[in-house]
């Protein structure tokens, strides 16, 4: 796997879940979302009833499950955790809709996968706290309406675009998550090397950090493999000498680019002439799926200013190819 792959491993979420914030004020960065959901919960607390569903979108890695045990805690509810790829069925859901207690917080991941059965059994859920539940099979079969008790749905996507209108709408609110700043990125890193107990000077952190794209879940792991660094070369601290060299040998450029999002850029650049070019034949060029270079390489090398998504598809900019260091074609808009 990619080191900076923003997805994570089993043994990842382990060492995750100890390192997750676990109430609001202890989450460092997206200060836009975090005011506009302290607010959406204070006043559902105020009046002692469950907030309206909440939809969390933002590329992988960003703190969106982070935020949702967030929200059970501040409410002081249970959370009961699953995902669109495992709802296939309308029945799995229903099976854990019909067990929903009062004010509970169902954690729907990857809502966009969800099929669209399950999808439209959600929608009376959120609606109307009800779901039909059909009993027999053919033209004999008939829906029985079962009453559920209030509860929250907090959804997150990485594709907010994907998701169908009717079923956004019933979000009464949206936080977008953004890449974090390098400053924001060096709180959470501080934090925590100190749980870890990774001894860390600031160099060393401001350096992970700002190789980190803006995401703290590979901030974390990048901490975690300039500490292997530091202690197989028998230096006791993350510096920056360790910092910059535990990043060279995972290939984690002085942006904070990887092996992929410079194949793209490449592709782009040296087959493709600066493009633009579609998603799937870029992808084809690179050997990866058009969901992972969509959803993984591209939101942060567009936000990074090295990529722009144009109507004919996607092209590299000026910056893409000083970075690489060559030579746009004459005339090219690059
Ligand atoms: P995915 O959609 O891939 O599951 P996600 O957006 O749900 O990703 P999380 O699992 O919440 O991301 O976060 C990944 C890791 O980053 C966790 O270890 C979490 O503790 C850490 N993290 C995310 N955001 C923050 C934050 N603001 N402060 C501290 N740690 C954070």
């Amino acid at each position: 796997a990619r080191v900076v792959d923003a997805d994570s491993s089993e043994e990842e979420r382990r060492i995750e879940a100890a390192l997750r914030p676990r109430r609001l004020t202890d989450f460092p960065g997206q200060q836009r979302v975090r005011d506009q959901l302290g607010l959406v919960l204070e006043a559902a607390r105020r009046r002692q009833a469950p907030p309206d569903h909440v939809l969390l979108s933002g590329p992988p890695g960003l703190g969106k499950t982070t935020l949702a045990m967030i929200i059970a805690a501040e409410l002081e509810q249970p959370i009961r955790i699953t995902s669109g790829p495992a709802i296939q069925h309308a029945g799995d859901l229903a099976a854990v809709l019909s067990s929903m207690s009062e004010g509970e917080v169902l954690f729907l991941d990857e809502i966009h996968r969800m099929s669209r059965p399950a999808e439209e059994m959600l929608y009376l859920a959120m609606e109307d706290f009800r779901v039909d539940v059909i009993v027999g099979k053919g033209p004999g079969a008939t829906a029985i309406p079962l009453e559920l008790p209030p509860f929250t749905v907090v959804g997150a996507t990485t594709r907010s675009g994907l998701l169908p209108a009717p079923l956004r709408d019933r979000f009464g609110f949206t936080g977008h998550l953004d890449f974090y700043s390098t400053e924001d990125l060096v709180k959470i890193l501080t934090r925590n090397a100190t749980l870890l107990e990774i001894e860390a000077d600031p160099a060393g952190v401001e350096q992970i950090a700002s190789r980190s794209r803006g995401t703290p879940r590979i901030a974390n792991r990048l901490l975690r493999r300039v500490r292997d660094w530091a202690q197989v070369h028998g230096r006791h601290v993350v510096d920056l000498p360790a910092a910059e060299a535990a990043l060279d040998l995972f290939d984690v450029d002085a942006r904070g680019l990887d092996r992929l999002d410079r194949a793209v850029l490449e592709a782009l650049c040296q087959r493709f002439g600066g493009g633009p070019v579609g998603l799937s034949t870029l992808a084809v060029a690179v050997g990866e799926e058009p969901d992972t270079v969509e959803t993984v390489a591209e939101p942060f090398l567009v936000r990074e200013g090295f990529m722009v998504r144009t109507p004919r598809g996607r092209a590299a900019s000026p910056l893409a190819w000083q970075h690489l260091g060559l030579t746009p074609p004459q005339g090219s808009p690059g």
